[in-house]
């Protein structure tokens, strides 16, 4: 089996936050050193109705049009930008149900982002959005597994308005080393704060404690790096620990027999952490996708 990863060059703006920008870099990771089972193809874009299915109509109307969102400094490019991304979600959404295995998009999960307004850089939650699609679809369980550095409060609040409105099926499990964005827990939103000392337990545990993983239509998976201690995580978070932590979650997984979805997330460069180790943390999730589920 391949793992397809979906990547367009819209996504990406030049010059743009590192959330926007590093895509194309983590592509050229893996195309000057191809991984075996990945394959790299071009997402379809996403339209205003994929994201009304999640966010408020005039919200995305709004955004559509250049009038609002993150990033509007740069106009229409953002615009494509950010239906090339969202749309990388959905491909790899559907990527992964169709053929029951895995796939990824080099485009961010964003769970900040509310129903009606942005928030922490994120404008549309991909995340909710490829979960959203994934009922459409017919999954009757779509878990969003969030082991950014962040917690996904924004997330969290879109499942619990679609579950006004009689859509129940989306969980989320959250293992956060920053309270930014934090929520209470609820049987369907769980949010835990680690730290670098207890970081891969606290996973094991999060995964551990998962109700009958075998019933799960779709994992969604947001794999921030932004964790990691020099790309604006917690102590104690090196590399090999963010290694540990992608094989745990493709081989639980795997060893379920759940399709996965995977996304990029947070994961910053500094003065003495470039956006190519940024890149290269990120290229890891791909590996270790393909490890398990190539
Ligand atoms: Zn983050």
């Amino acid at each position: 089996m391949t793992v397809p990863v979906f990547y367009s060059s819209s996504y990406s703006i030049a010059g743009g936050f590192a959330t926007v920008g590093k895509s194309s870099v983590v592509a050229r990771l893996l195309r000057d050193e191809p991984i075996d089972g990945i394959d790299l193809r071009e997402p379809r874009p996403a339209t205003a109705a994929d994201v009304a299915r999640v966010h408020d109509p005039d919200y995305v109307a709004r955004v559509v049009s250049g009038e609002r969102g993150q990033f509007t400094e740069h106009g229409s490019e953002f615009v494509v930008s950010v239906m090339a991304s969202t749309g990388g979600v959905v491909s790899a959404v559907e990527a992964a149900l169709s053929t029951r295995g895995c796939a990824g998009s080099l485009s961010s999960g964003l769970h900040h982002a509310r129903h009606d307004r942005d928030s922490g850089y994120c404008t549309f939650n991909g995340l909710v959005i490829g979960a959203r699609r994934a009922i459409d679809l017919g999954a009757r369980r779509v878990l969003i597994l969030d082991f950014d550095a962040h917690c996904g409060g924004g997330t969290a609040s879109l499942i619990e308005r679609l579950r006004l409105d009689g859509i129940t099926g989306i969980e989320q499990v959250d293992v956060s080393v920053s309270t930014f964005d934090h929520y209470p827990s609820s049987a369907w939103a769980v949010c835990w704060i680690a730290d670098g000392r207890n970081y891969l337990g606290t996973i094991d545990e999060a995964l551990d404690l998962v109700l009958d993983p075998f019933s799960i239509d779709l994992v969604i998976y947001n794999a921030g790096m932004d964790a990691h201690e020099s790309a604006g995580g917690a102590s104690g978070i090196t590399e090999s620990v963010i290694r540990e932590r992608e094989r745990m979650v493709f081989s639980w997984a795997r060893w379920h027999d759940l399709p996965v979805a995977w996304v990029l997330a947070g994961g910053y460069p500094s003065a003495t952490f470039t956006i190519d180790d940024v890149a290269r943390l990120h290229r890891i999730t791909a590996e270790e996708s393909a490890r398990a589920y190539g």
